[in-house]
């Protein structure tokens, strides 16, 4: 088993269009994706699935006990499991939305699925992975070579976050996502850059843009080698 060569650290804010663009670059390069809030929110899935309280930090930390959960690292075929359960759509939905700051302010809970993360990217068969997140370019891979957070006016965030969802009303995502920031930046700080750290503020790029200031600062994809006879 070999490390893969490029870890590519993606941390931002909810409607930065972190997700987008770190699954984008890695379908351009070949790589892994390992999405970490997908994991947390499949936490808090499994916590709420057990009818327990996601804002008390024993509860979560009981039910973590048996959350045993798999994720796919393939950008084109994302799912996340607990169980045998197929959560990928479910934990979208705004009452785990809602939840998830509870579950992710735990330490225990962020140390275990840290471990977790780096054993996940350590073992990857790509040549690289993007991990996106709140706490990678800090916590999870300081080291990563290329660290990126990504950025975004707090109303373009809101708009884009709105129009990814149906019958929902704008106002209460905007509120939604703010009081979900403001909690988890109790946490970690993601909309501040650490040192070393490149900032990309999509507020005025599209998709293939954002993408495009993502792939900039990763180095060049080395030349084929070529087979000798
Ligand atoms: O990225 P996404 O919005 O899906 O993340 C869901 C939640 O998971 C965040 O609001 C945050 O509470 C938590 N999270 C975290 N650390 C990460 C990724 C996500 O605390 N690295």
């Amino acid at each position: 088993m070999t490390s893969p060569r490029l870890v590519i650290a993606m941390d931002g804010p909810a409607g930065s269009g972190k997700s987008s663009v770190a699954k984008e670059v890695a379908r351009r390069r070949g790589y892994g994706y390992l999405d970490t809030g997908a994991v947390y929110r499949a936490l808090a899935w499994h916590v709420l699935a057990r009818a327990a309280d996601t804002a008390d930090e024993n509860a979560v930390m009981q039910a973590s006990d048996d959350f045993h959960w798999t994720i796919s690292l393939d950008p084109d075929a994302f799912w996340v499991r607990v169980g045998d359960t197929d959560v990928t759509a479910d934990i979208r939905e705004p009452r785990v939305s809602d939840a998830v700051s509870g579950v992710a302010r735990v330490p225990a809970v962020r140390t275990a699925v840290n471990e977790a993360f780096r054993a996940l990217a350590a073992t990857v068969d790509t040549p690289g992975i993007v991990i996106e997140g709140r706490d990678i370019t800090t916590v999870v891979a300081p080291d990563a070579p290329v660290r990126v957070l990504l950025t975004a006016a707090p109303d373009v965030r809101a708009a884009r976050r709105s129009g990814e969802l149906t019958n929902v009303d704008a106002a209460a995502v905007a509120a939604a996502l703010h009081r979900r920031d403001a909690s988890d930046s109790q946490v970690v700080d993601f909309l501040v850059a650490a040192p070393g750290v490149a900032v990309v503020d999509s507020t005025e790029l599209d998709l293939e843009q954002a993408v495009q200031a993502v792939l900039a600062l990763l180095p060049p994809l080395s030349e084929p080698v070529e087979e000798t006879s």
